[in-house]
């Protein structure tokens, strides 16, 4: 049977009403684009001139869509999720470092968070993004097959050598690492170097996931691609599908550089090449594992229908969703209580440092020509039921 997603009861079941209202509150300032923009404007210029408005950001935004500040407070939201089923993705959410000595400081921050995890049950992941160990500057010239100088091969032998750290130590304590995907123009370093530990650690398990953006047309035939080179060169290809987050600045790079937009002409164009996607790793299952980071109903839906008329058990270790904490729960929750192996990307660190973060949240949550999102009613509904 389907799961429904139209079930707020379990979808916000792990919510108290306190955190439900303030859900609402939250979601209700999102949907206006004006307090939307001013908001995080002043936020932005109050984190810049030192104001004390982190309590308030640890209050709303922060409290929807984080799990703590430290991996302590982490797990305790991992264990209040994880009593209906739902999983956690450990995502240390610190961005925009930019020093080798941030870097290397960053390589037992994550083995910590893997150690952690392996005495966990309900945090079977982590998450990390190459450019928390990496110069961003040195991955675009890599990206665009520049020759390195003698002082950046090194360089990037030390990103190879962090990265194979944090690796290693999650096939040590089984714990699977997902290798989130970011700008375009870094992504063949990225790949290279996801690729690398995949054929290293998923000989007999899957531990490494590699990012597959489907807002970039180029992605569908990589994904089939890298299929083939997992079947052809026995290891498991771990699959992250994803619609991709940086669309707009992908745009808008390319018409400033003045070259084609990587991007799909449209939104359909990418809805179809995501689902195309999800189809082409399930009836890949033998050589793969997929993990399915969305928070479309159509495309969750799609591929649980493929799963029932193939008796693709819903407990395979092969197949997982996911979305983000703080958002379409009524897609996580269901999914799980019907069964689905479902975990949550739970990103934790000082307030100041997951700013970024934020405010990504706060802008896809903005209203698009005054729509109340998807989101905001069925808070509403749930709202309503438990006639708070
Ligand atoms: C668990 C999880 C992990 C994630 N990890 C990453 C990651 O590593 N890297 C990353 O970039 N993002 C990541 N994301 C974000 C993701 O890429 C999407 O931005 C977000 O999930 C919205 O897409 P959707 O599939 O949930 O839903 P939908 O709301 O159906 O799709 C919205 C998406 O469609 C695409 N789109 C919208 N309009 C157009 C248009 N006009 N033309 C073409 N395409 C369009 C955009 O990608 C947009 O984000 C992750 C999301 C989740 C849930």
């Amino acid at each position: 049977m389907l799961p429904e997603f139209e079930n707020t009861e379990i979808a916000f079941q792990y919510r108290s009403n306190s955190a439900l209202k303030r859900a609402h509150f939250l979601f209700s300032s999102m949907a206006s684009p004006l307090i939307s923009k001013v908001g995080m404007s002043m936020t932005q210029l109050s984190l810049k001139w030192k104001l004390p408005v982190k309590g308030l950001i640890k209050s709303t935004l922060f409290a929807q869509f984080c799990g703590g500040e430290t991996m302590d407070e982490a797990a305790q939201t991992a264990a209040i999720i994880g009593k209906y089923g739902v999983n956690t993705i450990l995502d240390y959410g610190v961005e925009g470092k930019e020093s080798e000595d941030d870097f290397d400081k960053a390589v037992p921050e994550f083995i910590k968070a893997i150690k952690y995890a392996a005495t966990n049950k309900n945090i079977p992941f982590i998450s990390m993004k190459v450019t928390g160990f990496a110069r961003f500057a040195l991955l675009e010239k890599v990206h665009a097959g520049a020759t390195l100088t003698e002082a950046e091969q090194s360089e990037y032998t030390r990103i190879f050598n962090r990265i194979n750290a944090v690796c290693q130590a999650a096939n040590d304590n089984n714990i699977m690492v997902l290798v989130d995907a970011e700008e375009s123009w870094i992504q063949n370093p990225v790949d290279d170097l996801t690729n690398a530990m995949m054929e290293r650690y998923n000989k007999t398990k899957v531990v490494v996931f590699n990012t597959f953006q489907h807002y970039a047309h180029s992605r569908i035939g990589y994904l089939k691609k890298s299929v083939q080179h997992a079947k052809e060169n026995n290891y498991l290809l771990g699959a992250k599908l994803v619609r991709g987050a940086y669309m707009e600045k992908e745009r808008k790079r390319a018409a400033e550089m003045g070259y084609p937009s990587p991007i799909q002409p449209n939104k359909q164009a990418t809805d179809n090449d995501y689902d195309a996607a999800v189809l082409h790793c399930l009836e890949n299952i033998r050589h793969l594992a997929v993990f399915i980071g969305t928070h479309n109903e159509s495309s969750c839906l799609k591929a649980v229908q493929y799963m029932l008329d193939h008796s693709i058990p819903a407990q395979t270790e092969r197949v997982f969703f996911s979305q983000l904490y703080g958002m379409s729960d009524n897609i996580s929750f269901n999914l799980a209580n019907s069964g689905y192996h479902v975990a949550k990307y739970l990103p934790y660190g000082p307030v100041e440092d997951v700013i970024p973060y934020l405010m990504r949240r706060a802008q896809e949550n903005t209203s698009v020509a005054g729509q109340t999102s998807r989101e905001l009613n069925l808070i509403s509904k749930e709202v309503k039921r438990r006639k708070l």
